[in-house]
């Protein structure tokens, strides 16, 4: 089903509202959000007041279609989470992110009383005062593979990473990021950030302050599973030199495969930065003051080989300090 303009939007509305199981329609809307969200604008209303139950679309894909909803969505939205709280609901509420939406997660839910981990995982912090913020950046980019380029680099070695790196737990440099070329992440200490790993399959939080070359000092790493003697594998994967290449970051647009609320499908697409976090696990929060940590780019394991599962970036740029984090497939 082609969605070359407005008109095709008008139908595929249609098709939600009239179809009881709306699972197929799911792919049109996310090429929809990673093309022309603009052309959602119209429908965003009728959508939140009657068909969200059935609108399945994931949040990153929900921030783009929703964005700057009027506030009688806002108005709705709340009246509904206060009469039966459904995670569409919130997730709806999130991704509307105007002023009205972001100030009622914090005033009317979370400090009625809701728990502040559902918007947490969306990578949304209520903070104990006004509105609720958002911890990523709404404007993503896929990042693809490639085999040479200077600004993302893959495969540094940890001695341009780590002020000790004989001490560092860190064992393996997946990718830097020019984080003035993620739109909307806060402005950082160094030209890069970097997103590294331990040696460990999955589940882990590397955290770490940052000097201001951007290298990583004071490392600490929180296991959920302690490492066990089959994680030692993965010290002969720790070869100078395996896997290294560079990573571009383009905007999503008509060429992504668009499939099961991801691009991952598309070729030499290993992740997204910008964007929420995957929000399937609980997102890390800064060790100095507490704040949610701002999202800057989710990967899989597979942009440098090592472990299973996907790497996330978390930063807090008031505090310099990042966390890298390793989960499971979901
Ligand atoms: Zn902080």
């Amino acid at each position: 089903m082609p969605i070359e303009s407005p008109d095709d939007v008008a139908v595929l509305v249609e098709l939600l509202e009239r179809s009881a199981d709306a699972r197929g329609l799911g792919d049109h809307f996310a090429f929809l959000a990673g093309t022309r969200p603009e052309w959602f604008r119209p429908h965003q209303e009728s959508v939140i007041a009657s068909m969200l139950d059935r609108f399945e679309v994931g949040f990153g894909d929900l921030c783009s279609l929703l964005a700057g909803a009027p506030d009688r969505c806002v108005d709705l939205v709340v009246r509904r989470l206060r009469e039966r709280r459904s995670f569409r609901d919130v997730w709806a509420l999130a991704a509307i992110g105007t002023g009205a939406a972001l100030a009622a997660v914090a005033r009317h839910d979370v400090r009625r009383g809701a728990d502040r981990r559902e918007y947490e995982d969306l990578g949304v912090w209520v903070p104990a005062d006004g509105p609720a913020r958002y911890r990523f950046s709404p404007q993503r980019r896929v990042v693809l593979l490639r085999d040479e380029g200077v600004d993302h680099p893959v495969g540094l070695s940890i001695e341009e990473i780590a002020c000790d790196p004989v001490m560092s737990p860190i064992s393996w440099h997946y990718m830097s990021l020019r984080v003035a070329e993620v739109p909307g992440v806060p402005a950082w200490t160094a030209e890069r950030v970097h997103l590294v790993g331990t040696r460990a399959s999955c589940m882990w939080t590397l955290y770490a302050n940052v000097d201001d070359r951007g290298c990583y000092r004071d490392e600490v790493v929180v296991f959920d599973e302690p490492p066990g003697p089959e994680d030692e594998i993965y010290r002969a994967f720790e070869q100078p030199g395996r896997g290294v290449g560079a990573v571009e970051l383009k905007p999503y647009d008509a060429d992504l495969v668009y499939s099961n609320g991801h691009v991952q499908g598309t070729p030499g697409v290993v992740g997204v930065a910008g964007g929420p976090p995957l929000g399937v696990y609980a997102n890390p929060s800064c060790r100095s003051c507490g704040r949610l940590m701002f999202h800057v780019t989710t990967v899989e394991n597979h942009v440098r080989e090592y472990g299973d599962g996907w790497r996330s970036l978390f930063i807090c740029e008031d505090c310099r300090t990042v966390a890298c984090n390793a989960t499971g497939w979901n």
